[in-house]
């Protein structure tokens, strides 16, 4: 029998990569304009790993939410029509910690950002995943797999 993905184990691990990245000297200052946040102004939406997804759909959870809907606009489902911040800021994907906007100083190289994005994959792998899928199907996938 296929052993079962641990998720408690693979959840501390993304945390730890995204710490990680956090203290990393990179210059870096998002004003939280959330333009990166309006998928269809910007042109791209950001794909999740099996971890990162896990992560998004435990802070949508805990925010009290059962469903992921995407909104007419195409924003993120994940930022608040009304304050225009995300619902979900601590467990936010790598995407979002990573593709900055340029009035934030751009995005990070993919030098600065290879190790940890391998990392990701493997344990998208150990999950059962099969590369990045995209934010609102990944997320929503995965608040289906914690049922
Ligand atoms: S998860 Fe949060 S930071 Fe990322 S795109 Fe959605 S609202 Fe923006």
């Amino acid at each position: 029998m296929k052993p079962k993905p641990d998720f408690a184990t693979t959840e501390r691990e993304v945390r730890a990569i995204y710490s990680e990245w956090a203290q990393r000297p990179l210059v870096r200052n998002c004003t939280g304009i959330a333009d990166c946040c309006r998928f269809r102004l910007v042109g791209h939406t950001p794909y999740l790993t099996r971890g990162e997804a896990h992560v998004a759909a435990k802070a949508w959870r805990a925010a009290g939410r059962k469903e992921v809907v995407t909104p007419a606009d195409g924003s993120c489902p994940f930022l608040h029509a009304k304050t225009g911040k995300c619902q979900i800021y601590e467990g936010r994907p790598f995407g979002c910690r990573t593709h900055f906007c340029d009035a934030a100083g751009g995005p990070a190289a993919r030098n600065d950002v290879r190790d940890l994005i391998q990392r990701l994959e493997a344990i998208d792998l150990m999950l059962g995943g099969n590369g990045a899928v995209n934010l609102p199907t990944a997320v929503r996938e995965a608040m289906t797999r914690m049922k």
